[in-house]
């Protein structure tokens, strides 16, 4: 196999790829805060990574590729959520870690080796919090515990954020007493009515940022080779974690930064305030995962996705497309294939996603032309790449039965009452009955084990 290449955002460059330990590669992605369903733009990290979690897998061997998502289940919005419903805070956070773990997997996404949660390493968080404290990068003031980002000459080495340019920003209510504007909470104060957690410095309850170093020191330990997340998170969630680990281990956090680009809807930022927030368990009830998950690979990682129906419609037919290909050689024995070379080194290339969907296409066009001897291995090589890319997981009948919907029972009816006019050679109703199929938009396939059919 070729070399993995990625864009590292630390070093800014498309870098070749090697873990530190070949046996044990490590990837850490930022999970979400589960106090609501998930929109379409927070899918897009979890099926980004999945495809560099297929590929690592392939390259270093499932059993040497560790993968963590975590779930941050304590945050205002949890509390705020937990306050309004009347219910407890597990109540929130158990519902939408469930929903999260559904939707995604109906996405195609893999689960992680590892989902921590933040609540499970508070007593960690403490402990890196005191390193902070000791080593003087971090204080203590009534509302809490703070970062002191002056404290820490090597601050801004991702974002390449800038003392001299940094305004003076606003004021977090609630955090008036900290040294300076930039300067990050590693514990919240407890307030009334909140939960919290015994502590050296106060009782209390943990920032955002220092979960994610905590439960990567926790639970992957050491420099990490490959942290993931949305671009949105770059600056400040991923500098604090680099500056946190830093400081606190004297240790870089990760050796690769990976960010995916933002989703917008129809050409707009989706936002709540728009009201044009599409969310994955709704539109998991009008289109196949397969749809959303090839719809969110279509653009390249990095780039923005502007999501649009017309993409989703194009998807489908798209998705139509390479599952009849597969319907033509399913019959065909099952072996053993590797991808080929020019799809794989799509994927090399920094998760070309784009370049091998191309190059699924030509494997398609490669199945449907395929003659009988070569039909096995234009199977193989179709269903790998496709793995690898998380799509044709279905039998392609029950693809194409699930995709015409109320109409799938008439049209086997339909399919059979024409075989059954071509065994009485009543050749002018077998016509009729496929003219009647065509205009449904159903093809007819026959076939030495009989006729299937699938959506054009
Ligand atoms: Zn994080």
């Amino acid at each position: 196999m070729s070399d993995l290449f990625l864009t590292n955002n630390l070093t800014r460059r498309k870098e070749k790829f090697a873990p530190a330990d070949p046996k044990r590669v490590t990837m850490y992605v930022c999970g979400p805060t589960v106090y609501n369903y998930a929109h379409i733009g927070n899918a897009r990290p979890p099926v980004v990574f999945d495809v560099l979690y297929r590929l690592l897998r392939r390259r270093y061997g499932a059993e040497h590729v560790l993968y963590a998502r975590n779930f941050t289940d304590i945050d205002d919005r949890i509390i705020a959520k937990a306050n309004e419903e009347g219910v407890a805070i597990e109540d929130v956070t158990e519902r939408y870690a469930k929903i999260y773990e559904e939707d995604t997997a109906a996405l195609g996404v893999i689960k992680p080796n590892i989902a921590p949660r933040a609540t499970e390493h508070v007593s960690d968080m403490i402990a890196m919090i005191e390193q902070l404290i000791a080593k003087g990068v971090a204080y203590r003031a009534q509302s809490g515990v703070y970062f002191s980002v002056d404290a820490d000459a090597d601050y801004g080495q991702l974002s390449r954020w800038r003392r001299d340019d940094a305004v003076s920003g606003t004021r977090i209510a609630g955090e008036e007493d900290k040294r300076a504007a930039y300067d990050f909470a590693l514990w919240k104060a407890a307030k009334p009515g909140e939960p919290a957690w015994d502590a050296p410095f106060g009782r209390g309850r943990p920032g955002w940022h220092i979960e994610c170093s905590a439960m990567i020191e926790a639970r992957l330990g050491g420099t990490i080779d490959i942290h993931g997340g949305g671009v949105d998170l770059l600056f400040p969630h991923h500098e604090n974690e680099i500056a946190q680990t830093r400081c606190a281990h004297g240790r870089a956090l990760a050796r690769f930064w990976l960010h995916n680009g933002f989703l917008t809807l129809e050409d707009e930022k989706m936002s709540k305030s728009l009201g044009n927030v599409l969310l994955v368990h709704d539109l998991l009830k009008e289109w196949p995962g397969e749809v959303l998950r090839l719809a969110l690979l279509s653009a390249h990682y990095r780039e923005p996705l502007n999501w649009t129906g017309a993409l989703l419609d194009q998807t489908k037919t798209s998705l139509n497309r390479l599952y009849g290909a597969l319907q033509r050689v399913k019959d065909a024995p099952d072996t053993e294939e590797e991808p080929p070379a020019a799809f794989l080194a799509a994927l090399m290339d920094d998760l070309n996603t784009p370049k091998a969907i191309a190059e699924l296409f030509a494997l398609a066009s490669a199945a449907n032309t395929a003659k009988a001897k070569d039909q096995a291995q234009a199977k193989a090589q179709l269903k790998a790449a496709a793995g690898l890319l998380g799509v044709l997981r279905q039998d392609p009948d029950a693809w194409f039965r699930a995709g015409a919907g109320d109409d799938a029972t008439k049209i086997d009816s339909l399919v059979a009452a024409r075989v059954a006019a071509r065994a009485a050679k009543n050749w002018a109703e077998a016509d009729r009955i496929r003219d009647e199929l065509t205009a449904m938009g159903v093809e007819v396939l026959d076939g030495p084990k009989g006729s299937t059919w699938r959506m054009t």
